[in-house]
């Protein structure tokens, strides 16, 4: 599988780390519900088969954190960008 690194290129992905799911939205820790909103957020995450976004960590490149849309079933990437500059998904999925 290859990585299309926004500042190295296109990049095999033993050069990365893979972070986890990067979708999901840090809860208000003012909610009333705070606490279970909190458990939910660190230990619960989909299995998703399909197009997924997810943090990749440029590990033995750049050092940069990137949101990379990848299908998990087939690992095909349809985008990646710099994390500090995606607010929505790679590829524009949403
Ligand atoms: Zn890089």
């Amino acid at each position: 599988m290859r990585i299309p690194c926004p500042y190295c290129g296109e990049r095999d992905a033993h050069e990365f780390a893979y972070l986890g799911d990067a979708t999901p939205a840090r809860p208000d820790p003012a909610a009333e519900d705070a606490e279970q909103r909190f458990h939910d957020y660190v230990y619960l995450r989909d299995n998703p088969a399909g197009a997924h976004i997810e943090w990749w960590y440029h590990a033995n490149g750049c050092r940069q954190w990137l949101k990379v849309e990848r299908d998990t079933r087939t690992h095909a990437i349809a985008g990646a960008r710099a994390a500090r500059e995606a607010d929505t998904p790679a590829g524009d999925a949403a």
